[in-house]
């Protein structure tokens, strides 16, 4: 058995705790337990918080059974099969009414609201952000075959200035023959 460091057990502690590690690890952070006060005293740290946050679930479980007369379950139901059409605006106004009392009322109707909203908006920046990034290609694209074709140009231009000129010479040697 090689020991563990304070750190490498820190590290697995949570698995230790949801009993996640292999046999033989369990019985090595279980072993540096047993003799690391300050490891021992992380380790219920971490225990009473697991506690306390499933006490926190089970109230709330609780509370929904007691709040559940099938009504507002249903209700429920009927608002997370509408959500995506109340936030696309493809609801009758009934609907909408009907769905948004509901996401007053209900606080994990209200959630989901919610947390829709932040997907969908999540999803509209990305989608905004490759739009935005291909209209900048685009205008780079443009300016660059413009500039291509300026180059183009010039290079044309430059081609007849020089057949000008030799035409020209050829004229002047022309001339000066005719003359003498
Ligand atoms: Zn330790």
């Amino acid at each position: 058995m090689h020991k563990l460091t304070c750190e490498q057990v820190l590290g697995l502690l949570s698995f230790y705790v949801e009993k996640k590690l292999s046999p033989n690890l369990m019985k090595e952070v279980e072993y540096h337990l047993n003799v690391c006060k300050s490891c021992k005293t992380e380790y219920f740290n971490l225990i009473n918080i697991l506690n306390n946050c499933n006490e926190k679930n089970s109230q709330i479980a609780i509370s929904d059974i007691n709040n559940d007369d099938g009504y507002s379950k249903l209700q429920y139901k009927v608002f997370m099969d509408n959500l995506s059409a109340y936030i696309d605006n493809e609801l009758d106004d009934d609907e909408n009414i009907k769905i948004k009392k509901i996401s007053i009322i209900n606080q994990n109707a209200r959630q989901e609201l919610e947390n829709m909203l932040y997907f969908r908006y999540l999803l509209q920046s990305a989608f905004d952000m490759t739009k935005l990034r291909l209209k900048k290609d685009y205008s780079a694209e443009i300016v660059n075959s413009l500039y291509n074709t300026k180059k183009k140009n010039k290079f044309l231009l430059s081609i007849n200035y020089s057949f000008l000129l030799i035409i020209l010479l050829y004229l002047l040697i022309f001339l000066k023959i005719i003359h003498n």
